[in-house]
């Protein structure tokens, strides 16, 4: 099932900025035409103060509040519109619905379409586009639901230095990132594992500009997908960014869109053995929108499909090692906390 709300073009940035009102445009008519198809939309509610309250800062969350009905700018890359705030609510909130559906069992899997994205908030600081961590958010709501584990996957371009951050002490929320490194936002090296009894938990696999498809799949498979199979999460959230997307004019990869399927369907198989197949992704960047819109549908038709396909991996014909680089330096970081 699809959570999304129609509101999230009144979300304006200043033009030119890559998170632009477009984007509505293009997740509005990839959630029409899953509509069409029979499949289940419904609008989300705004998140509460409580909900928000778990991850974010009580004097941050009075500060974003006041942004509602006011045009401005909260970092150099970070703007409101008056109606900002509400989308904002409405972001973090379509995550909350996602994970209640699937955690009360009335769905299996669901895709929040969101506007802003929330990796980059942090705690106390608006970030790269983010005001609340709609991901962090969700998570701290099944764990507050009674899940006892929570893995996050991010396959977004950049480091979600927000999530990582947040979660960074705690064992009971594993965050697994695939990133462009070194880029933006700084953060993201694989010798971040998390601290206190955190240590291990946080599983970050810095990938050099360039990586193709294969690079993916070598390191879903040997670091990604193994690294969920042990933790054995009861629920797997998914920072469903498109901005690695070959076309992506922000990011320097070149995963093709059939990729994003087969990251999604390869999570889904760990689901499917771990946690009742419950699964849930959000959206984060992407700011191709022709790259936006076939990601999207193809990530949403590999939550939706009857049973779990193996994933069929698309092979680029490209070489590189940037994997396999990848790949040593995790293992190298992560020896003491997984088998690799
Ligand atoms: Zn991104």
């Amino acid at each position: 099932m699809l959570i999304h709300t129609d509101r999230f073009a009144e979300h304006q940035t200043p033009p030119g900025h890559p998170e632009r009102p477009e984007r509505a445009e293009v997740m509005d008519a990839v959630a029409a035409r899953w509509r069409e198809r029979g499949l289940e939309i419904v609008a989300p509610r705004e998140a509460t103060r409580e909900q928000l309250a778990r991850v974010h800062g009580t004097e941050y969350l009075r500060r974003i509040s006041e942004t509602a009905g006011k045009s401005s700018q909260l970092d150099p890359d970070t703007y409101t519109s008056p109606e900002s705030h509400e989308v904002a609510l409405l972001a973090a909130g379509a995550a909350v619905d996602a994970v209640e559906r699937v955690m009360g069992d009335s769905h299996k899997a669901a895709v929040a379409l969101v506007r802003p994205p929330g990796h980059h908030a942090e705690r106390d600081r608006a970030m790269g586009f983010c005001l609340y961590n709609n991901v962090a958010v969700a998570a701290a709501h099944a764990r507050a639901q009674g899940a006892a584990k929570v893995a996050i996957v991010d396959y977004d371009v950049h480091h979600g230095n927000g999530t990582q951050h947040i979660f960074e002490t705690d064992p009971h929320v594993l965050y697994v990132s695939t990133h462009q490194y070194p880029y933006y936002p700084g953060t993201g090296a694989a010798e971040e594992t998390g601290s206190g009894a955190g240590r291990g938990f946080t599983v970050n696999v810095p990938l050099e500009v360039g990586a193709v498809d294969e690079d993916y799949q070598l390191v879903f498979a040997k670091v990604v997908l193994p690294v969920l199979r042990q933790f054995e999460p009861d629920l797997i959230i998914v920072s469903a960014g498109f901005d690695a997307h070959e076309r992506d004019p922000l990011g320097g990869m070149r995963l093709s869109t059939e990729a994003f399927a087969a990251m999604t369907l390869d999570v889904r198989a760990v689901a499917e053995d771990c946690c009742r197949g419950r699964i849930v992704s959000v959206t984060e960047g992407g700011y191709d929108l022709q790259a936006l819109a076939a990601s999207l549908n193809v990530v949403i038709e590999a939550h939706g499909s009857p049973a779990s396909p193996a994933a069929s991996w698309p092979s680029s014909g490209l070489t590189s090692q940037r994997g396999q680089h990848a790949l040593e330096v995790v293992r190298q970081a992560h020896r003491q906390f997984w088998t690799l």
